[in-house]
């Protein structure tokens, strides 16, 4: 039996030494047989060099090398394509996710279980970070239609089973654990800590954070779109209203302002309805220019990836 160990980096090399030692460390225990496929999501530091050099040391780290920043979803995906083990674990280079912990990963899956995923227990980030998190997993259970496990990343295990069934997917927007899920087969959660990152800085920008919620959303559900409907129609409701009103207030004035109702100028009322309704309309078309651009990125059938280099791994890139 094989375990393969897929561990995207992004500029890493303050991380790499230790990630290099940990990992051979903890996989020496488990008496199986193993490989690290890391795969450098574009670095510009010196990354790639280490990586190459850990290869020559020990041939069982393999690494492919992406010829710009796809993102941290498509590096894993790269990696989840090309590993060939029994098992495969996805795990991030910043050993926020700790290597000794992978024993009780192998250990479920040998007693059954198709997927292992970790739950976070303590989040070791700030306040805010923590919120949003936990607000969009919430969020996004709530709107899909199979179990998604809270506070649970992309650190798991995977069978092989279930690895064929994501490589099978030519999606191009991939949100991973959103993916995982979504195969099915018998799924179990493992709590641990999340450490805080080992060293350099987190490369996640909020911005690459958001795009991946608005993946997980709009690649699982079409929520988004039902919500503009509902709101345009309660809108509509309520404008309906305002107009009868209106139409009231013209032909029975004296009822009117004898209730408290009398015919004003209603300058601002304008005004305030033109400008939420715009509103309203812009959300609306953006809401539906997202699943437009996906549509369109899904079409265009380019490769998810490109490879620039590789040790250890034959790389050929799917759709090329
Ligand atoms: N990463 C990547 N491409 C990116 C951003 C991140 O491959 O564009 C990798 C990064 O090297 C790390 C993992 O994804 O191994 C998680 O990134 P990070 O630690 O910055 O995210 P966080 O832990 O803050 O969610
Ligand atoms: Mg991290």
């Amino acid at each position: 039996m094989k375990i393969s160990i897929i561990i995207p980096c992004f500029n890493e090399e303050e991380v790499l030494p230790e990630l290099f030692r940990r990992v051979t460390a903890a996989a020496q225990q488990w008496k199986l047989e193993w490989e690290v496929i890391c795969i450098d999501d574009g670095s510009r530091d010196r990354t790639w060099t280490l990586l190459e050099e850990q290869h020559r040391i020990d041939p069982r780290w393999r690494a492919l090398s992406l010829a710009r920043n796809f993102g941290h979803q498509t590096a894993v995906s790269a990696g989840i394509h090309y590993a060939g083990g029994d098992a495969l674990i996805v795990m991030d280079a910043d050993l926020q996710d700790p290597p000794e912990e992978l024993w009780r990963f192998i250990e479920a899956w040998r007693s059954g279980f198709e997927v292992v995923y970790a739950v976070r227990e303590k989040r070791k980030e700030s306040l805010f970070k923590r919120g949003s998190y936990w607000l969009f997993y919430r969020l996004l259970s709530r709107i899909v239609s199979f179990p998604v496990p809270q506070d649970s990343g992309d650190f798991c295990l995977m069978d092989r089973k279930v690895v064929q069934v994501l490589r099978a997917m030519p999606e191009r927007n991939r949100f991973v654990r959103g993916l995982r899920a979504w195969a099915g087969f018998r799924q179990t959660g493992l709590r641990y800590e999340r450490q805080a990152r080992s060293a350099g800085a987190p490369k996640y920008s909020w911005s690459k954070l958001l795009r991946l919620a608005f993946d997980g959303i709009c690649s699982f559900s079409t929520a988004p779109l039902r919500i503009v409907f509902h709101v345009g129609l309660w809108v509509s409701l309520l404008s309906l209203a305002g107009i009868i009103f209106t139409l009231l207030q013209k032909i029975f004035p004296a009822f009117y302002a004898r209730h408290g109702f009398p015919a004003v100028q209603g300058f601002t009322t304008i005004v305030i309805s033109v400008l939420f309704l715009g509103g309203i309309q812009l959300i609306s078309l953006g809401i539906i220019g997202e699943y437009i651009g996906r549509i369109y990125d899904e079409v265009k059938q380019r490769p998810p990836w490109v490879i620039q280099a590789s040790v250890g791994v034959s790389a050929t890139v799917p759709g090329l």
